[in-house]
């Protein structure tokens, strides 16, 4: 079955439900997620990536070839957007998480850059596994950082995130680098 966009909903309720294994991806806006969902589904064009960050505030569900689902959740933490405004997204992604029953997991998106983990992405990470639902963590766009300081961004953001170490998958959606274990981490969590 090839790739396609399925749905849009505006929570866990209204957007349609298919069976088998399925992944809601999330992180703050500009993180790199459309890039890295398009290519791992591998239809980049399916996921505009050059929106307005923070336009996009639908969760939209992706049929990928390989037997599962994308669930594109919207981008979080954007700055231009009024304080209310980002708090009702987030607020919207977290209800999702919690009552999207037949997620197998959640896939958090940081970008290699931002060694100081932000207070969005700590608290969609603690709202994740306070809920017992497994949590799948990708650094971004690690091009973008030199390969000798890949591993001290890496770990401080692991830290700064509470998940254990080595345990992030490191991708790039310029290089393609990590697609394969990013594949083969959700496969883990197909069953
Ligand atoms: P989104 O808002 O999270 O969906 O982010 P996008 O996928 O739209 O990407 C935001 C910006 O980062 C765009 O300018 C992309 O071209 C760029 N970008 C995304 N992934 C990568 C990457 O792996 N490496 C580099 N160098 N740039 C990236």
């Amino acid at each position: 079955m090839p790739t396609r966009f399925v749905a849009s909903g505006s929570n866990a309720r209204n957007l349609q439900v298919i069976e088998g294994p399925e992944f809601a991806f999330v992180g703050r806006s500009n993180v790199g997620k459309s890039s890295l969902v398009g290519k791992l589904i591998g239809a980049p064009k399916l996921l505009r990536t050059s929106r307005t960050p923070g336009r996009t505030q639908m969760l939209n569900l992706f049929e990928a070839r390989d037997d599962f689902r994308i669930v594109d959740l919207p981008g979080y933490g954007y700055a231009k957007l009024s304080k209310k405004h980002r708090a009702s997204l987030q607020k919207m992604i977290y209800d999702f998480i919690v009552e999207r029953t037949n997620l197998n997991g959640v896939v958090q998106l940081v970008d290699i850059r931002r060694t100081k983990v932000s207070e969005d992405d700590l608290r969609l990470a603690r709202q994740v596994l306070d809920n017992d639902i497994p949590l799948i963590v990708v650094i971004t766009k690690i091009d973008l950082v030199p390969k000798t300081k890949r591993l001290h961004h890496v770990s401080q953001i692991e830290k700064g995130l509470g998940i254990p170490s080595r345990s992030a998958i490191l991708c790039s959606a310029k290089t393609g680098d990590g697609r394969k274990e990013l594949y083969g981490r959700l496969s883990e969590f197909k069953a």
